[in-house]
């Protein structure tokens, strides 16, 4: 299951922000791709591009999630997710690994991916679930962490993007929707300007 985050518009989206905060009739900086906002109203993407060319995209993003979480190891990724398995999903098949992978992102171009691979082992047929992460939430606010485990872990039980798959993406974190729309600006930002958190980003 590959995971482009490509869930529909999401209304009230972007409700921390400031509202108006594109001046009406205000020309769009148009040399702005947003290939996260894929899919999203021109007014939602007008506002996004709004507050890149005003430089207030780091701003808005730090003053809502001012520091990064520090699971950083693959280690920690796996206690972090199975944490929330157990929590949310205990009945479901275990983890045979969770990780970071950087190459999800120049694979599939996607975020996460949640494996199933069925292999025969003797007379027995098995199933073995993993987990890739993309680095781009190593170091990255706990909350978009949260969002892209809870997003793998509801393919243990929904193989679809479909209405059960989000209603139990929001069963297990209620802030779905919008921590899934405010990690798209932090991918942007990314993209754009680089780490959000420098200091906390390794130079390599
Ligand atoms: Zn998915």
């Amino acid at each position: 299951m590959i995971c482009l985050l490509t869930r529909p518009p999401h209304l009230a989206i972007l409700s921390h922000l400031p509202t108006a905060v594109r001046k009406k009739g205000a020309p769009l900086p148009m040399h702005t791709k947003l290939k996260y906002f894929a899919g999203y109203s021109s007014q939602l993407t007008g506002q996004v591009a709004q507050l890149i060319a005003e430089g207030r995209l780091a701003e808005i993003l730090l003053k809502k999630y001012p520091a990064p979480h520090t699971i950083r190891t693959d280690k920690a990724l796996y206690d972090f997710t199975v944490a929330r398995k157990n929590e949310f999903l205990r009945n479901t098949p275990p983890l045979s690994k969770v990780s970071y992978d950087g190459k999800i992102e120049a694979l599939h171009h996607a975020l996460g991916v949640h494996y199933f691979v069925s292999r025969v082992q003797g007379a027995k047929l098995k199933a073995k679930h993993e987990i890739k992460i993309a680095p781009a939430f190593k170091v990255a606010p706990c909350e978009f962490l949260q969002m892209i485990v809870v997003h793998e872990l509801a393919h243990l039980k929904e193989k679809e993007h479909n209405k059960a798959f989000y209603q139990l993406c929001e069963h297990m974190e209620p802030a779905y929707g919008q921590l899934e729309f405010d990690t798209r600006l932090f991918l942007t930002h990314l993209e754009l300007f680089g780490p959000l958190y420098p200091a906390a980003t390794p130079s390599s």
